[in-house]
């Protein structure tokens, strides 16, 4: 499939998955319209890329549903200015997003082949302003915070409370919480010390695994 059928394909994915099911920010939907998934998918997925469903990505792990992508964005109340966190960088797809409507993202991944991997795409998807790292991303990265915006793609049994502390004020973090087969999308905001929650939609994400998430 060439460029431009995939183009097509993006307009199709805009309206059917996103713009019918709510998604409404226009700088999110510009984004998925404009950013070509199909490079963060293996190439033998490349012609299912845009369709309504996570993928298989390699290791055990996936990358998310266009909606769930959208969705996540959205909560976070991106503006240019921000800087952002995100844990479970995986295919980089969603870290390409973020990069595109924040100033500056660091994305950590547990994975070191995944992490290498999504190094290259997003060099490749010329997203230059997303540094990948390796290790526990429950942690959080203390020397980049605070962040205006934190992003968890893989499922937490309870919101890892370095996230919190290294979150700004009206910071949003937005987090799969729940059981290991069974989540709840949530978002908190800083204020002051509360972090008044939101549930949103039910979901199912890959575990989150480290120090502050489930055991291997
Ligand atoms: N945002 C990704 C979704 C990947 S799935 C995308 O768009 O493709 C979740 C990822 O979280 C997996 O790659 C998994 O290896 C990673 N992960 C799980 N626990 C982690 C942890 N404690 N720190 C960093 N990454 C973690």
């Amino acid at each position: 499939m060439g460029d431009s059928e995939f183009s097509q394909d993006r307009e199709n994915m805009v309206r059917y998955q996103l713009s019918r099911r709510g998604i409404h920010d226009a700088r999110v939907i510009e984004a998925m319209r404009n950013l070509p998934r199909h490079l963060f998918v293996p190439e033998r997925l490349r012609d299912m890329a845009y369709q309504d469903r996570p993928l298989d990505i390699g290791q055990g792990q996936t990358i998310s549903q266009p909606y769930m992508v959208a969705l996540m964005t959205q909560l976070l109340e991106l503006t240019p200015e921000d800087r952002v966190l995100e844990v479970g960088a995986g295919s980089g797809y969603q870290s390409a997003i973020l990069g595109y409507l924040a100033s500056e993202v660091y994305t950590i991944e547990r994975i070191p082949e995944l992490a290498d991997q999504a190094r290259k795409r997003l060099e490749e998807a010329a997203i230059p302003n997303v540094t990948v790292l390796v290790g526990d991303g429950t942690l959080g990265h203390e020397s980049a915070a605070p962040y205006d915006a934190i992003l968890v793609t893989a499922a937490a049994p309870s919101i890892p409370s370095a996230l919190k502390q290294q979150l700004a004020q009206d910071g949003r973090l937005v987090c799969p919480v729940g059981e290991r087969g069974e989540q709840i999308l949530v978002r908190i905001r800083r204020k002051g010390e509360e972090f008044p929650i939101e549930r949103h939609t039910p979901c199912m994400f890959v575990p989150l695994i480290g120090a502050e998430g489930w055991g291997n």
